[in-house]
């Protein structure tokens, strides 16, 4: 019998250079399996970001047996979807969305097809496994996360999953960060890990990142601030110590002006590409239910970003 093979499509803005493809096309090709991946952006379709959930059903229509969804399609895709699974729907974010032509489950459109779209959050698995990977035995105790956008709500819960303590966070709008300290207290509430008082989620202003630092052990970086054409840091990284360590979710480049610094404070770092193969690894597994070797991902993705001219931490 021939083995199943799988189409898998990426829907978002200016992701034809996206290294996603090769990334999990090379894995797949380790595991024998017949398996493309494709780009479905959306300024190559004259699409708006709120036809991501049309474009994921037609998309399952064509054959196409798994996506992935980036900037600006992870909330304006759940339109399109059949069902999400609890922690995308608690982060009203989708970056996965798993196609079932099984299921004769509700469908919608009238399209026929036999297709259900389940939204998933390899976000925050992503970002978990590659703290744990990454930076094994961080001290978690409290952790300043700079960012309260998408990136950052994803981290925000992995570092509760993870068992923080006190989790601190700020963003340039204020608001934006009260709103994900208060969102997260209701997921501390179902909590195991909250229970002998762990999980405490408080906001504070961006411009007391410096001092609070001073009392914490990690700081995560969850801006764009460092990516190409964001030049900087998110705060002032000066006050970094060797005892901290320092994780960022920029990817392009790796070596982000934060990292940089970090490196040179004496600092444990996690570069934003531990991230980016993790939450990868996840979607595959939900797309083909192997195993991937992250391992051997890692050093793909470092030969791949290496050769795309972007600096390696
Ligand atoms: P977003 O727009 O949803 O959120 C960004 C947040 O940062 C906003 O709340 C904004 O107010 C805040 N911000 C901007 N400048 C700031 C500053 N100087 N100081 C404090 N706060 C500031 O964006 P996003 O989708 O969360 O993406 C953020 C970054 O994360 C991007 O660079 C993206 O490429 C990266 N990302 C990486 C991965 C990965 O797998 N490594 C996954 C998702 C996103």
């Amino acid at each position: 019998m021939t083995a199943p093979s799988h189409l898998i499509g990426l829907i978002g803005a200016n992701v034809a250079g996206s290294l996603s493809p090769l990334l999990h096309e090379r894995e797949a090709a380790a595991h024998g399996l017949r398996y493309a991946y494709r780009t479905l952006d959306l300024d190559a379709l004259g699409l708006a970001p709120d036809d991501a959930g049309q474009l994921a059903r037609d998309a399952a229509r064509l054959g196409y047996t798994g996506l992935n969804v980036t900037h600006p399609c992870k909330q304006s895709v759940i339109a399109g979807l059949d069902g999400l699974s609890d922690d995308a729907r608690e982060l009203g974010a989708v970056n996965t969305v798993v196609i079932d032509t099984h299921d004769r489950g509700p469908r919608r459109g009238g399209s026929g097809a036999a297709a259900r779209l389940t939204g998933r959050n390899t976000d925050h698995t992503g970002f978990r496994a590659a703290l744990l990977e990454g930076l094994p035995g961080a001290a978690l105790g409290t952790v300043l996360l700079v960012g309260a956008g998408g990136a950052g709500s994803a981290v925000a819960r992995a570092l509760l999953d993870a068992g923080a303590g006190t989790l601190l966070v700020a963003d340039a709008e204020p608001a934006r960060a009260e709103q994900l300290a208060a969102r997260l207290a209701g997921h501390r509430a179902g909590n195991p890990a909250a229970a002998d008082g762990a999980g405490r989620v408080a906001a504070v202003v961006l411009d007391e990142v410096p001092t609070r630092l001073a009392g914490a052990d990690g700081v995560v970086n969850a801006t764009p601030i460092g990516m190409v054409g964001h030049p900087g840091t998110p705060f002032d990284a000066s006050a970094l110590t060797p005892r901290h360590w320092v994780a960022d979710v920029v990817y392009r480049p790796l070596e982000t002006q934060l990292v940089k610094a970090a490196l040179a404070a004496g600092c444990r770092v996690l570069d934003g590409g531990w991230m980016a193969v993790a939450q990868a690894a996840d979607s595959f597994e939900l797309f083909t239910g192997r195993r991937a070797d992250r391992a051997r991902m890692r050093a793909h993705f470092l030969e791949l970003a290496a050769r795309a001219g972007t600096e390696v931490s």
